[in-house]
């Protein structure tokens, strides 16, 4: 069984999570050695197997969108309805709505993506650059990847990668995975030290972490 991620904090116990991707995230004290965890999930393989196939089959059940007249769609967690209109040329927000031209229907989960990505590149690198500039950071570039069960990562050379699907979340969580990849350009690890500096850098960031897992069961199209 493969463990996503430990996040080291200054609970007192070691908590297994499910998360609704349908992996698994170990909450745990800095103490605790990754050998005490191992056996933890030994003693907890059935809950946490059982857990697992629950998630994945409930994911299965997600339906996607149908891009019908009226339908909600996420950008930075406010929800706009979709607005199927002849004569627009491009997608774009007008008050409540998304507007969506008629002509993009032949493949609108494509024009959606598209849209989404060149939307998610104008907000995330402005956001990467204040971090950087407030914190003293140096990146090289930041690209917008399309990674499914990845919010963002961090190059070997500086590179900065996030997902577009983060642009449908709340800015607050944004600038929390920009901190956390940022500071991946100091520290290569999950380390205690690194999340110190996370935590110094954003002192809120684990309510951000948790509002990430709420929302990763949202951003479907
Ligand atoms: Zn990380």
């Amino acid at each position: 069984m493969t463990i996503t991620r430990i996040i080291r904090s200054r609970r007192r116990s070691v908590a297994l999570i499910v998360t609704r991707e349908a992996e698994l995230i170990v909450r745990a004290p800095w103490q605790v050695s990754e050998g005490f965890i191992q056996n933890l999930i030994l003693e907890k393989r059935d809950w946490v197997e059982r857990k697992i196939q629950e998630t994945r089959e409930r994911l299965q059940k997600i339906a996607p969108k149908q891009f019908v007249e009226g339908e909600e769609f996420l950008f930075l967690s406010q929800k706009y309805s979709l607005k199927i209109v002849d004569e627009a040329r491009e997608i774009s927000l007008d008050g409540p709505s998304l507007v969506f031209p008629r002509a993009f229907l032949t493949s609108p989960r494509e024009h959606l993506k598209a849209w989404y990505r060149q939307e998610a590149l104008k907000v995330i690198a402005s956001r990467v650059e204040f971090f950087a500039q407030r914190d003293g950071f140096q990146y090289k570039s930041v690209r917008i990847s399309s990674a499914q069960r990845r919010w963002g990562s961090c190059g070997s050379r500086g590179g900065l990668n996030f997902s577009w699907r983060l642009v449908m979340l709340p800015m607050s969580v944004i600038d929390y995975l920009v901190v956390h990849e940022l500071h991946h350009l100091r520290h290569r690890n999950h380390s205690s030290r690194y999340w110190d500096a996370v935590r110094a850098a954003m002192p809120s960031f684990e309510r951000e972490e948790k509002l990430l897992r709420f929302y990763e069961s949202h951003v479907v199209i």
